[in-house]
């Protein structure tokens, strides 16, 4: 077993001690705002072994990162996913582990996962209407996300949070309608504006962006907001309503830059270490675990000398060309 090395920083003095950690690319929903319609996905020869996975979460886990969160893609559509959240759920020093999912097999795997070690979980829900809800993730059925919400509920995990994406024109309406269901299950809820990863035909960009203040005041209108400073190691921020435990998150990567608190980094499934959601910086870890496999040392060190390539911040543009062509499937959300 190797010492634990000096914590993981980068060269503007940002701690790293949250891991995302992508366990596929593949999905079944094709959300508007994260997928075209017609997707390639990784031939499975590209892809990092559950295995590998594990090695490079213990690795940073080692190098003092206190939570990982498992996303994709959707992370349960991959083989044998509870014997990863199993086995990472073991890891000495790992504080949280939690997942981000879509909710579509949660009925399934909430309470396995709970037993599993899960510690957390967030589930994606932008239309509490069917149709509508079909429209934004083209193939998805809402009633087996409410009954996933549910089984996540019954399951026991502490905190659940909801994530919206929000579209000018789409589901701007019903804001305060998904307030009243987190509400009504004492669950949390974040708002988050769309990002420009990949390039998308569906809607224009630009004219359905939706910024966190708007949103914040249809809120406001109903339930008064007091602003919290309570973080979840994220980079929502956070209101509190005066007669209700659900707390409200606003991810606002375009109206309120969050990256000096960055504390992040992102690993896809192709093994590629993303120093920034909105930079390509990146460090290939899946060469250093095909090559030189069990090799703890090497792994340490491929991560600790990818710290100085963390960009100090991202420059998120509304325009047509988004700069950063992966989709946020690839990348981990
Ligand atoms: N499939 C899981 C899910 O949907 O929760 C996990 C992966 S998904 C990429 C993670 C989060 O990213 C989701 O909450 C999703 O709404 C969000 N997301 C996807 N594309 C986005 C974009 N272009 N801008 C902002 N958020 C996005
Ligand atoms: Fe799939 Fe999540 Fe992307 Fe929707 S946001 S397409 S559920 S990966």
């Amino acid at each position: 077993m190797t010492e634990p090395t000096l914590p993981l920083q980068d060269d503007f003095g940002r701690r790293v001690d949250y891991l995302r950690l992508s366990v596929t690319d593949r999905c079944d929903f094709r959300c508007v705002y994260c997928m075209a319609e017609d997707m390639q996905f990784l031939p499975r020869s590209q892809i990092l072994s559950l295995e590998q996975l594990y090695d490079i979460s213990s690795a940073f886990v080692r190098l003092g990162v206190k939570k990982i969160r498992l996303t994709g893609g959707e992370p349960l559509v991959r083989n044998n996913m509870l014997q990863l959240v199993e086995q990472l759920g073991q890891l000495d020093g790992l504080e949280q582990l939690h997942l981000t999912t879509n909710g579509s097999r949660l009925d399934k795997f909430a309470k396995p996962l709970k037993a599993a070690g899960l510690s957390g979980i967030n589930i994606s829900l932008d239309s509490l209407q069917p149709e509508r809800f079909k429209q934004l993730t083209r193939t998805g059925d809402l009633h087996k996300v409410l009954a996933g919400i549910d089984a996540a509920r019954d399951a026991g995990f502490k905190r659940i949070k909801l994530n919206a994406v929000v579209l000018k024109g789409r589901n701007d309406d019903e804001v305060v309608d998904l307030v009243e269901f987190a509400r009504d299950r004492e669950i949390d809820i974040s708002f988050i504006e769309e990002m420009p990863l990949g390039q998308i035909d569906e809607h224009n960009r630009a004219l359905a962006f939706c910024s966190s203040e708007e949103i914040r005041q249809q809120i406001q209108q109903r339930y008064p907001l007091t602003a919290s400073d309570e973080t979840t190691g994220g980079p929502s921020r956070y209101y509190r309503m005066t007669d209700s435990t659900s707390r409200i998150g606003f991810i606002s990567p375009h109206s309120h830059n969050f990256c000096h608190l960055c504390n992040r980094v992102r690993l896809t499934v192709e093994g590629r270490l993303l120093l920034c959601l909105g930079n390509e910086h990146s460090a290939d870890l899946k060469s250093v675990v095909d090559q030189f496999p069990g090799n703890q040392k090497r792994l340490e060190q491929a991560i600790l000398d990818a710290m100085p390539l963390k960009p100090e911040r991202h420059h998120f543009d509304l325009d047509d060309s988004p700069q950063i062509v992966r989709f946020m499937n690839m990348t981990g959300g």
